[in-house]
């Protein structure tokens, strides 16, 4: 069984609940084990009601290490297995009672009985609560806890004491049926939460690809102008808090709409295609985001790095673009695709706005365009 599929969520919340009431069996256990020691102390062995009180304690102690390797290793066993150790650990618990009974039944008279029953009664509905997770854990506790006690009580002569035994089964039944319906509701409930919380992770899920939807260029499948803007912005205010360079590239296709015409928009999309994959070759650190700007312009955002490398990146795209070889026989710069690139870097200032950046990386490819294109050109860093 994996451990996220649905049964196996469930079961492991099952076990959840019987590990987390630990305490309350701890607790409930030794009060009434103190009460009926004191209770009995007359009338019964004092060796065996201090053996049979630290054999309780013993396996109370058991019951406590067994709680706390479970938060601590849930998932390296599978959750019907812990059900079985916490099962275990009920039945020791209930055997311990059962010496108790069984003992002290041939010893006490009838209000002796009844004293002791009325103990029995109280831990078993004790046990209602803290074992409705798990039922084979309730019969684990409850069968040696109240029937040996019962089928002794009914076979007494004393018909009052049979009386006593008979409630004994009875109570037995009552609280069995008890405990399956809270089991069943439990269940139908862990099962409900599971839903939810699967919804909820769905929905979470949705919503992050819907984001990256919209975040992204149907065309190129790189970040769009909204992908660009948050970016830059995030970018910048990062690089003004730790006072560090941030670039910008900016990137224009040479004479593209003589590419159009010449080849038609279709060829025109797909060679906006290998231009956007090429380019994205150039994030290559955390940061890093290579976005389509508009129509056939192109945006890089570096943070980090120096002019110098910014300048050489630049050339780098003009270099890698051209060498891409798509025949471009209507431009008026190569015979092939090219591209003009402008470069800015700057340590963004306090009152300055991140559209600065975009404005003088914009100035330096109107620059580079003006220079003759397919080439790089940077603006002067004074911001
Ligand atoms: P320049 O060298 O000065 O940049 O010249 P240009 O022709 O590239 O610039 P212009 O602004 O005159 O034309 C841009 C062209 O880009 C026009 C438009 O049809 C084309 N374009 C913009 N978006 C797309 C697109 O998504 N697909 C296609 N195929 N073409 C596009
Ligand atoms: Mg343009
Ligand atoms: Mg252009």
């Amino acid at each position: 069984m994996k451990a996220n599929t649905f049964e196996s969520r469930l079961e492991y919340r099952l076990v959840d609940g019987l590990a987390l009431q630990t305490p309350v069996v701890l607790l409930g256990n030794l009060f009434l084990a103190a009460i009926n020691a004191a209770l009995f102390w007359e009338r019964l062995d004092h060796f065996y009601l201090l053996m049979w009180s630290l054999s309780l304690l013993t396996v109370g102690i058991l019951r406590w290490i067994l709680a706390g390797t479970y938060h601590r290793y849930s998932k390296k066993l599978l959750p019907s297995l812990w059900q079985k150790l916490f099962a275990f650990s009920s039945f020791l618990q209930g055997l311990a009672w059962c010496f108790l009974c069984v003992y002290a039944s041939t010893l006490l008279d009838f209000k002796g009985i009844t004293v002791l029953v009325i103990s029995m009664a109280g831990i078993t509905a004790g046990a209602v609560a803290s074992t409705s997770s798990s039922v084979s854990s309730f019969l684990s506790f409850s069968i040696p806890t109240l029937l040996p006690i019962g089928f002794i009580l009914i076979s007494n002569e004393d018909t009052n004491i049979r009386a006593v035994g008979f409630l004994v089964c009875v109570l037995f039944l009552l609280t069995l049926r008890q405990v399956m319906t809270i089991n069943s509701l439990l269940r139908e409930s862990y099962g409900n939460g599971i839903e939810l919380e699967k919804s909820k992770d769905l929905a979470e899920q949705l919503s992050k690809e819907l984001y990256k939807l919209s975040t992204m260029d149907a065309l190129t499948l790189i970040a769009n102008r909204r992908g660009f803007d948050e970016a830059l912005d995030r970018e910048w205010l990062r690089a003004r808090r730790t006072s560090s360079k941030l670039t910008l590239i900016m990137i224009d296709v040479d004479y593209f709409k003589n590419f159009n015409d010449t080849f038609g928009h279709q060829v025109g999309d797909e060679c906006l295609k290998t231009i956007a994959a090429e380019l994205n070759q150039f994030a290559r650190r955390a940061g890093d985001l290579v976005s389509r700007y508009g129509g056939e312009e192109f945006a890089i955002i570096l943070p980090n790095i120096n002019e110098a490398d910014a300048l050489i990146i630049g050339q780098s795209i003009c270099k890698k673009i051209s060498q891409l070889n798509i025949s471009h026989p209507t431009s008026k710069t190569a015979k092939v695709v090219t591209v003009s690139v402008g470069v800015y870097s700057a340590v963004p200032q306090r009152m300055e706005e991140s559209r600065q950046l975009i404005r003088h990386a914009d100035h330096a490819l109107y620059q580079a365009k003006a220079d003759g294109r397919n080439r790089v050109a940077t603006a002067i860093s004074d911001i």
